[in-house]
């Protein structure tokens, strides 16, 4: 019995890492007043079509499609913004006051080819803000991206950033770039030769072919759409966030306009997977699926590639395993144990005791593998007398059982391993 090829088991000693992480996603999250969306893992297939763009590559070869029971055409979730839109649209959250800001957490599903930082169902978090077309909601969009990074001490990578424009800009740089592959196309891979009929700003994104000196996107921008994009840097410098311009980003997915970015691991010998997090602004899409007229903004994390870059760096998120308590027992005290062992783990105490009987020797053996801060030892004498003996740090005292809870919490347990 084995896994499906390009998935992972995130073990238990591993799973505190990853909890972590979430800790910090959402702390971030409630300092910049995002709140959380939990929308379903499968959606209509439809949904996935119209927002990626039945070009894409998403919806092109990785979406896990399926007809359930009904004969409706399902798809597991290949990324969150289109059920984010969906669910906008659809509990018309848009009478609320603007802008929406939401987060979302959870595992995503695309078929492509498995490798390091590269798997069929992974993990994004990402956030989406509806309603404000305002230069300095997307300053605010990266700077959270960015600070997510410096509280986790990574340092090592760069902030890249571009705009698409308005459509009339897209318009513009489509048609010169159109130009420019035609003479190419049959030096270009297959999919590029389609996408310069499809969508050619995507053969800037392509993972096989690489160009020279394509057409600078600069030069084909409206004075307007130039004009979002200086006052979105402006703001990124009062932030203080360090970014490269890149012309030659594009995003993946149909829906994006204005604003573009990613945030890319620069750690030497990281390999090509590298995009940490990437995304931009899509005004129009909540049009596109029935709502008004709303401009949106958002970004996807890599939490697997985000991991795997923390770990190369040497950042370390998991601290060693411990436990607060061991209750040692005797035969003749094993059930008093068993009640004390519950009433300390429901005062918070991450408490243990054997589940077999075992020599005293074979208890303590077992409290020390399990880094217990203290042990308690209940023996039968000390047990009548109502007390219980404590081992801490290299001494022992006993201590009235009706006092053990006062006398654990001065103690400050896990204050170290913390
Ligand atoms: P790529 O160009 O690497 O295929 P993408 O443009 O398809 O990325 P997005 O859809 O923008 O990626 O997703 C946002 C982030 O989610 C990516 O930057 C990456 O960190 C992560 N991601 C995307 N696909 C995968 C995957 N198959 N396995 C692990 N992480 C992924
Ligand atoms: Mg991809």
């Amino acid at each position: 019995m084995q896994k499906p090829k390009g998935t992972y088991d995130v073990l238990p000693r591993e799973s505190k890492k990853w909890q972590y992480l979430e800790d910090v996603f959402r702390s971030v999250c409630s300092y910049y007043n995002f709140k959380e969306i939990r929308t379903p893992i499968f959606e209509r297939t439809e949904i996935f079509h119209r927002s990626s763009g039945e070009e894409s590559d998403i919806v092109k070869k990785e979406t896990y499609t399926f007809t359930d029971r009904g004969k409706r055409s399902m798809t597991l979730r290949p990324e969150g913004t289109a059920s984010t839109v969906r669910a906008f649209v659809e509990n018309k959250l848009y009478v609320d006051s603007l802008p929406q800001k939401v987060y979302y957490y959870g595992p995503m599903f695309r078929y492509e080819r498995p490798q390091a930082g590269r798997y069929r169902q992974f993990t994004q978090f990402g956030v989406e803000a509806f309603g404000a077309e305002s230069p300095l909601l997307d300053a605010e969009v990266i700077s959270m991206a960015y600070h997510i990074y410096s509280i986790l001490g990574f340092d090592q990578l760069v902030v890249k950033v571009n705009t698409l424009g308005d459509q009339d800009s897209r318009d513009n740089y489509r048609n010169a770039l159109v130009d420019y592959l035609t003479p190419q196309k049959e030096y270009l891979c297959n999919d590029c030769k389609e996408r310069i009929d499809t969508n050619p700003l995507r053969v800037l994104d392509c993972k096989i072919d690489s160009f020279d000196s394509p057409p600078n996107m600069s030069e084909y921008r409206t004075e307007k759409a130039q004009k979002f994009f200086d006052g979105m840097l402006e703001y990124l410098d009062a932030l203080g966030i360090p970014y490269e311009v890149d012309e030659t980003l594009v995003r993946g997915l149909d829906y994006y306009n204005h604003t573009v970015f990613e945030l890319q691991a620069t750690i030497e010998g990281f390999g090509s997977q590298n995009t940490l997090c990437g995304g931009g602004r899509y005004n129009g899409l909540v049009k596109e699926f029935g709502g008004p007229d709303i401009p949106g903004i958002g970004f996807a994390f890599g939490v697997d590639r985000t991991l795997l870059a923390l770990e190369a760096a040497g950042i370390k998120l998991s601290k060693p395993e411990y436990i607060n308590c061991y209750v040692a027992t005797f035969p003749e005290t094993r059930v008093e144990g068993a009640r004390l062992v519950d009433a300390l783990r429901l005062s918070g105490f991450i408490t243990e005791m054997s589940h077999e009987e075992k020599s005293l020797k074979a208890q303590l053996k077992q409290a020390d593998k399990m880094n217990a801060e203290i042990i308690l030892i209940l023996g039968e004498e000390e047990f009548n007398n109502e007390e219980i003996i404590v081992k801490h740090q290299g001494e022992q005292i006993n201590v009235k059982l009706e006092n053990i809870i006062d006398y654990l919490d001065s103690l400050n347990l896990g204050e170290i391993n913390e």
